[in-house]
């Protein structure tokens, strides 16, 4: 019998991705999201993320063309939410497929009688429970900016979320966490958004998370990472929770950046 050990074929993976430190550097610079990143957080950011591109396939499609910064920008995007996981959260999957822009989805549904029905919906990023990220390359990009909108961190905290009951915004809570104390500080968050969208107030959170506690969860993950300061202003115990779910606190990380 011959088997590999995951240890070892994760080494093994990683040493065929080389990063080059310039454009390691460039990005590290570049992109907001990680210019706060401790030295220690960067270093293991820059572990990580070869043996990501080392162990998933990016497919661009549609006439998408991706170069090496392109890649690099989202192999360190998406190990950013498991920097202090591990890859093993990304074992479920394979590649991350990614369009020009927005692409239509083409999806079907059986109806209580039985007959099957085709909706088509043009979005930007999408996950399946057993299946690739597809994402939209117009819409990575985005993540230039630190405005809440951030696709890819979007689409993998639904892979996240999909490890335990599926997509409903209960992702498998570690060892010492409370399921109640998640429930009851995403519900209490979820119901006053969902009741202040529909009152028409403007809110801090992309209104699309009252699509679902799911959706929740996800849009919740783009805030987390990318205005964690408005997060823990309107939802602090959410910030709590996600804080020890993904084992990081960039609200601390900005205030540490700002002083240095
Ligand atoms: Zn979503």
């Amino acid at each position: 019998m011959f088997f590999l050990p995951r240890g070892l074929r994760r080494r093994w993976a990683a040493r065929r991705i080389e990063i080059d430190d310039a454009a390691w550097q460039d990005l590290r610079t570049s992109l907001p999201l990680l210019a706060s990143l401790t030295a220690q957080e960067s270093l293991r950011l820059r572990e990580l993320t070869p043996q990501f591109l080392g162990e998933k396939a990016i497919d661009p499609v549609g006439g998408c063309v991706l170069g090496e910064r392109e890649r690099l920008l989202i192999g360190a995007l998406a190990c950013l939410p498991i920097l202090n996981l591990s890859l093993d959260y990304y074992d479920s999957w394979y590649s991350i497929v990614v369009y020009p822009g927005g692409f239509v989805a083409r999806h079907e549904y059986v109806d209580e009688a039985g007959a099957v029905h085709a909706t088509d919906a043009e979005l930007v990023g999408e996950a399946w429970s057993q299946g690739p990220v597809i994402i939209s390359w117009e819409d990575v990009e985005a993540a230039y900016q630190l405005d809440g909108f951030n696709v890819l961190i979007h689409e993998l905290a639904h892979k996240l979320d999909m490890l335990a009951e599926g997509a409903n915004g209960m992702p498998p809570l570690h060892a010492g966490m409370s399921r109640q104390a998640w429930s009851s500080a995403f519900m209490r968050a979820y119901e006053d958004l969902c009741e202040k969208v529909e009152g028409g107030v403007e809110t801090a959170l992309d209104p699309y998370a009252t699509e679902s506690p799911g959706e929740f969860f996800a849009v919740v993950s783009e805030a987390f990472f990318e205005i964690p300061q408005l997060l823990y202003g309107e939802y602090p115990e959410v910030y709590e929770q996600m804080k020890l779910f993904y084992r990081q606190d960039p609200l601390q990380r900005l205030r540490l950046a700002a002083q240095s």
